[in-house]
């Protein structure tokens, strides 16, 4: 508990439940990365309202405050993060017979979201099957997806079928939004300046069949199979640069040859040159010397400048 006082502890135990504020608690373990330290303070919060109280409760007492879904976008520093981890495992979903589906912010998109609306029969979310996100991170980056199969080869995005959410202000003010408040963009939101939380989120589908969708997923899984490593034994953050138009940052590292390029635990997955895998006791620091060496050395071989398109949390 080095960053945190223990009269803050002791208030947010008191507050959100003894048994459920865990001190010093590892944090890597809960990303797709599995890399990075300890929260001084650790918390899961398994419904919207849980989820909004503990973070009214960090910023009321001044202390910095992380929220985390699944970890996919983000490299977590080896030294962990100073203040509150509130891991979102706020996962309610229902859907209206109007095909509006209600999703807490951290439900997982794949499998229980989407197998949820496929099985009523709801279209507009089974493009992003295989894509590990909680709702929040997906509404934070505006999740998007480009379909292989033929007919459907377009970049979709998630703004596409938003309709509102329920959100958290800066000011501890709870409100609706509708989906242009967002600002949605190519991995953009307005949420990633604003200091927002989505609390709840609700989407708009389409109706459809329920096994042309079925078949949709299936396709789109397999597709990703091939190019992308299985995160149950090749841990990764996804892709870690951000796309160049017109050019793409992994043929980029391609061309200069770094696919299986290694770094202490972490190496260039022969997959995909823009994925880094961690082989095994991979450390951020890993991560950080291996994006520096592809930076430099695409810069110097093809002139372009890489940059991170993944999130820096906590200290490395
Ligand atoms: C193998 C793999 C494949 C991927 N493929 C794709 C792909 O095809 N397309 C794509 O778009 N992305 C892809 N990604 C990236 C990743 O899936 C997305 O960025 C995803 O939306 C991250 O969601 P998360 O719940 O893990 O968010 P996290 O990584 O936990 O958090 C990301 C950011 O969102 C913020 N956040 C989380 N919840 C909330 C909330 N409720 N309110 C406000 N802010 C919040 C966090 O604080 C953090 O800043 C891939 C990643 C991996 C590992």
């Amino acid at each position: 508990m080095s960053g945190i006082l223990k009269g803050q502890f002791d208030h947010l135990s008191e507050t959100l439940g003894r048994d459920r504020v865990l001190a010093d608690h590892p944090v890597g373990p809960y990303t797709t990365f599995n890399i990075g330290g300890p929260a001084d303070a650790f918390y899961e919060a398994t419904s919207a309202e849980e989820l909004a109280g503990a973070i009214v409760l960090a910023r009321n007492a001044d202390l910095p405050f992380f929220v985390l879904g699944l970890g996919a976008n983000i490299l977590l520093g080896d030294k962990g993060f100073r203040g509150l981890v509130i891991r979102n495992a706020a996962k309610r979903v229902s859907v209206s017979e109007e095909g509006i589906l209600e999703a807490e912010s951290g439900a997982v998109f794949w499998p229980d979201v989407i197998n949820i609306a496929i099985d009523l029969g709801w279209s507009g979310l089974e493009h992003y099957a295989g894509i590990p996100s909680t709702v929040g991170g997906a509404l934070w980056q505006n999740l998007h997806f480009l379909s292989p199969a033929p007919g459907r080869e377009r970049t979709m995005f998630l703004e596409e079928v938003v309709l509102d959410a329920h959100i958290l202000s800066p000011d501890n003010i709870r409100r609706r939004v509708t989906a242009d408040y967002f600002n949605f963009g190519y991995d953009q939101s307005i949420i990633q300046h604003s200091g927002d939380i989505v609390l709840i989120a609700r989407f708009q589908l389409k109706k459809a069949d329920s096994e042309t969708m079925r078949r949709i997923t299936k396709e789109n899984i397999e597709w990703r199979s091939t190019r992308h490593p299985p995160l149950d034994t090749e841990p990764s953050a996804g892709s870690i640069f951000k796309k160049i138009e017109g050019i793409g940052a992994g043929r980029l590292i391609d061309e200069c040859g770094l696919k299986g390029t290694r770094k202490g635990g972490i190496e260039i997955t022969h997959r995909h040159a823009n994925i880094m895998i961690n082989r095994g006791g991979a450390t951020a620091q890993d991560v950080l010397s291996m994006i520096e060496f592809v930076v430099k050395t695409v810069q110097e071989q093809k002139g372009y400048v890489l940059e991170p398109e993944i999130a820096f949390i906590g200290e490395f």
